[in-house]
């Protein structure tokens, strides 16, 4: 008999996490194992205990909770070489959510617009559905945050992470870029990865909240900054809540 979902927020637990932010996926008959949408088996292994950098090639469904993605307005975790809460990504685990082909993808893109800004996202476990409240939370700044919505880098876009070989956020539609030049990007300060300095975070805490609230992640609390990218991780929020026992 499959295990219940633990609803306890007392303890946090990164697999009830996954499977409170994901309705579709259903727990497997051991804590080890989910069952996807497509009713197949995915076996889960928790965190390995490896270094940061060690997880970036090649996390367990676990190690992408390590270390956990803070909702605190604090930038100062980022200075910890390799602190890039949800820069870890299980590339099999996105492919159970949102398909493994850029065909299996693109049917389920749906364009969602704040201002003349488009970002094409899945609609798929309700990307597209957050994207949009977060973009109605948005809506009383909408003058204040004009800039950050010129020459948008977009949403969906099958490719790899510049510089290395996995496969990027924005291939699965569950990813926007903002403008680039307001935002910001590790790689264009020169620094060399594991050695990154400071950030100028120019993007308002209005803007970076409510798509937390709405289950996107900033790529600005991050060590390597990407400070134009929000992406939907739900699960990590949602664990971010728990360890608070219970926040915002
Ligand atoms: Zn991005």
């Amino acid at each position: 008999m499959a295990e219940p979902i633990p609803t306890d927020f007392s303890t946090a637990d990164w697999r009830s996490a996954i499977l409170l932010a994901y309705p579709a996926l259903r727990p497997g008959a051991d804590k080890d194992s989910l069952i996807g949408p497509d009713d197949s088996l995915f076996p889960m292994s928790g965190p390995t205990g490896r270094s940061p950098r060690a997880h970036l090639d090649a996390p367990t469904t676990g190690d992408q909770f390590i270390p956990a993605y803070p909702l605190s307005r604090d930038l100062d975790n980022r200075t910890e070489p390799f602190f890039d809460p949800g820069r870890v990504r299980d590339g099999a685990f996105f492919a159970l959510l949102y398909g493994n082909s850029p065909a299996d993808v693109e049917a389920e893109l749906e364009t969602v617009t704040f201002g003349g800004a488009r970002f094409h996202v899945t609609a798929r476990n309700g990307v597209a559905c957050q994207l949009r409240a977060a973009f109605t939370l948005l809506a009383p700044h909408r003058a204040t945050l004009a800039p950050f919505f010129e020459a948008v880098g977009g949403g969906y876009v099958w490719r790899r992470i510049s510089g290395t070989d996995r496969l990027s956020p924005h291939s699965w539609g569950i990813a926007i870029d903002i403008n680039a030049s307001l935002g910001g990007y590790w790689r264009w300060t020169g620094a060399t990865e594991g050695a990154v300095g400071d950030y100028d975070n120019r993007v308002p805490w209005s803007l970076i909240e409510a798509m937390e609230r709405s289950g996107f992640i900033w790529g600005g609390k991050w060590h390597h900054f990407d400070g134009m990218h929000f992406e939907y991780r739900p699960e990590l929020i949602l664990y971010g809540r728990m360890l608070e026992g219970g926040g915002r």
